[in-house]
């Protein structure tokens, strides 16, 4: 802005240090014994400033800058910092970090402005800081004023922007790197390596994907985790992304030409290059050019590019799709738009992470229950897909029970040089033909209802002031969130209370809603969070998976909100239970219950029975007996009742037969006794180790 603004009088008034002498002093402290990682700069200027002048005249924008001199100049003059002018609206402060004097000079600038906006709230002073850290000596004063600047352009919602030293030294190292990178895309030093994609099973191999690699002289193989989003940043990974593209489509082409199978090859598709190149026109050209059928290539786009440019990447699906190339999602689940996405988007193949499905060395019953809840929807909506990162024997077979049919990773092959892949493919008993292929669709209105039956429950969850706005609801829901909770967490809290949440699920659930909890995990890295748990709903518990996704642009000050999801995962409980629930209709109470380990619980339990007062012990036989006791049964019939109720017994009985046992005795409905018959059945899956019985109560 130096030199865009104001009269340049001012430059010649002001008793403030100008550019070069502030840098010079301020280098001139940074050289003494002075401790580095407790100094800080602060960069201000005014936003809008221009319009400032436009509007009030250059002598009151002069004025202001006059009094905002003053202002710092005497700051200057207490000794605590030094204080400059250097051009345009902008000021530079270098002094000792401490809340008080930040707050000092920050509020009195704010105010000073205000009062020279009168109520023009678009003119107000903006503030990049940097707070220096250890080893930070190495830069100039100069340096981290820049910094400063940086930070002031990259202003979000406060006022102020600290600038991490962690984020200027990556940033520093890669931009570093960018001037190699821009010379090694001229030099052709980027080739591609090629990993398998697998049958699951059989282990044969059906497609691959390409995956670009930087053969440095001087770095040696530089993976793309180094240099994609630097690229992307820049604008410059499209010019390496047509690159790979060619080379992919040409050497299919020499492959065929050699009389080769060619399984299909996917390639990568950057957000970027969908919003700077119309890449279904390029890969017709490229596909005509090569004369390849387009179902030789696919096309992975990866989920977090939808939340982008919307409306334009979903019409370039569309067209990829309508030019008969096959698009896959890649890591899939990763991110926010995961729901949305099956809506709009006709993907071919969903592309899953295992990374992204929980801790992949574990095949413990959640991970699975994650896994199979997003099998389950793909195959509900006829998309198939694909495992990758998969790197251990234990995740196979686990996968294979899930029911998955393909997979990418380590366990299979890592990404290999073309002609390690070349050798592959020769052999004809390691390519296999059947590739992930989508049955019919069902129609765009089935498909969107059976999506959105996937989910009992979505919100949105800001989770600093634990706000939410559900994007769908139950009726469970709109009968108890009357009157509307304030915070998630108390709407949590509620659903605890009433006991819809089964008892034994609570402590971890509830431990969820925990912010500083969360904030914590989250700093250490995780982006997913899940807690199956038993929810009451018409009339029975049901298994429904709590999920907490972290979006990938989750930030713990600008962006601080999760995406909280009930899903229904009892999809396999389902038919039997829909079963007990037909049967349910006719009960008070139908309890499951098993005999040896005494552990019981509800599917079902007619409303007045709900709400009678909790606090029985949790072993089925001492719940009977409490019962008894508590006056519920008439005095006549507790002998009998207690006789009953003895699980040994029960145990005993259907070890040697398959008849349900009851009995008929008077208990206290309201303020009256009703005779009521208890049944105890064995259930389908009795077996004498786990002898689990039916216990229903009915008039
Ligand atoms: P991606 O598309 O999700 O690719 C999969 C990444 O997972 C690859 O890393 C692959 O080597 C790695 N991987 C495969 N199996 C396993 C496994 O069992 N365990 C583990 N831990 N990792 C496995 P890579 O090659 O480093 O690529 C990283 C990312 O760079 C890719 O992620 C993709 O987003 C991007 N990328 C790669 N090539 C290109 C390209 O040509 N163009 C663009 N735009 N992006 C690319
Ligand atoms: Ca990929
Ligand atoms: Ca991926």
């Amino acid at each position: 802005m130096e030199g865009t603004v104001g009269t340049g009088n001012y430059v010649h008034k002001t008793k403030l240090n100008l550019r070069t002498d502030f840098f010079n002093k301020a280098d001139e402290w940074l050289a003494d014994d002075y401790n580095y990682s407790s100094l800080c700069m602060i960069t201000f200027d005014i936003q809008n400033f221009h319009f400032f002048n436009k509007w009030y005249g250059r002598e009151a924008g002069d004025m202001l800058l006059k009094a905002v001199g003053d202002f710092l100049y005497n700051i200057e003059q207490s000794g605590e910092a030094i204080c400059g002018y250097i051009g345009g609206d902008n000021f530079s402060v270098l002094f000792g970090y401490n809340g008080y004097m930040i707050n000092k000079i920050t509020d009195n600038l704010q105010e000073i402005v205000r009062a020279y906006a009168k109520n023009d709230l678009s003119i107000s002073a903006a503030f990049g800081a940097y707070k220096y850290a250890e080893g930070d000596n190495k830069y100039s004063a100069v340096e981290i004023y820049d910094y400063t600047v940086d930070a002031l352009k990259n202003l979000k919602d406060s006022n102020i922007n600290w600038i991490d030293p962690s984020i200027v030294q990556k940033r520093e190292e890669e931009l570093r790197m960018l001037p190699e990178i821009i010379n090694a895309l001229d030099n052709n030093e980027f080739i591609f390596f090629l990993q398998p994609k697998c049958h699951l099973k059989t282990r044969k191999i059906i497609g691959s994907e390409a995956l670009v690699r930087w053969i440095s002289p001087t770095r040696g193989m530089v993976p793309p985790g180094y240099f994609i989003s630097l690229l992307e940043d820049h604008g410059l990974i499209t010019s390496l992304d047509l690159l790979i593209w060619e080379q992919v489509c040409a050497k299919i082409r020499e492959w065929m030409d050699e009389g080769l199978y060619v399984p299909p090859i996917s390639v990568n598709v950057s957000r970027v290059d969908i919003l700077q190149l119309d890449v279904p026109l390029t890969f017709e050209h490229l596909t005509k050019k090569y004369n390849l059928e387009p179902n030789r290539i696919e096309i992975e786009i990866t989920e977090s590019a939808y939340t982008d440019d919307e409306a334009k990447i979903i019409n370039t699906v569309n067209r990829l799709h309508q030019a008969g190339f096959k698009v896959l999602i890649d890591d899939f689940g990763s991110g926010y738009s995961s729901l949305n996405i099956l809506k709009d988007i006709p993907a071919d193949v969903l592309k899953l992470d295992m990374k992204f499905l929980g801790d992949h060395n574990q095949t413990d019953s959640k991970g699975n229950s994650i896994i199979e809840s997003v099998l389950e929807m793909s195959r509900r909506l006829h998309i198939p897909s694909i495992i990758e990162g998969v790197e251990h024997e234990e995740q196979v077979l686990n996968l294979m029970d899930l029911g998955c049919e393909f997979a990418q990773g380590y366990y299979y092959y890592k990404p290999m040089p073309q002609d390690d892949f070349k050798m592959l493919i020769t052999n004809d008993s390691i390519v296999g033909k059947k590739a992930p292929d989508k049955t019919t669709r069902i129609t765009e209105k089935s498909h969107l209802q059976q999506f959105y039956e996937y989910f009992v429950k979505a919100a949105d969850v800001n989770i600093n002031s634990g706000k939410y706005t559900f994007l769908k609801t139950d009726s469970l829901h709109r009968e108890i969130n009357v009157p509307e909770a304030s915070t998630i967490k108390e709407y949590a809290e509620r659903f605890i209370n009433l006991g819809i949440i089964h008892h034994d699920d609570v402590a971890g659930y509830i431990k969820l809603f925990d912010k500083d909890y969360l904030l914590k995990r989250i700093a250490n890295g995780s982006n997913k969070f899940l807690h199956s748990l038993r929810y009451f709903k018409d009339g029975k518990y049901e298994w429904v998976l709590f999920e907490i996704t972290v979006p990938n642009d989750f930030d713990p000050i600008d962006n601080p909100t999760l995406l909280f999801t009930w899903k229904n995962i009892g999809v396999r409980y389902q038919s039997s239970e829909d079963l007990l629930y037909l049967l349910s209709l006719n009960f008070h109470k139908l309890l499951r219950v098993n005999l040896e380990s005494q552990r019981f619980e509800s599917l079902h339990v007619n409303k007045d029975e709900l709400t009678k007062k909790k606090g029985y012990s949790e072993k089925i036989g001492l719940w009977l007996k409490n019962f008894a006791k508590t006056g519920n049964v008439h005095s006549d019939d507790v002998e009998n009742y207690l006789k009953f109720a003895n699980t040994k017994k029960m145990q005993k009985h259907f070890e040697k037969s398959d008849e349900p046992l009851s009995i008929s005795y008077r208990r206290l409905v309201g303020e009256e006794f009703v005779t009521v018959t208890m049944t105890i059945c064995k259930s389908l899956q009795y077996t004498k180790q786990r002898p689990i019985v039916l216990l229903y109560l009915k008039d």
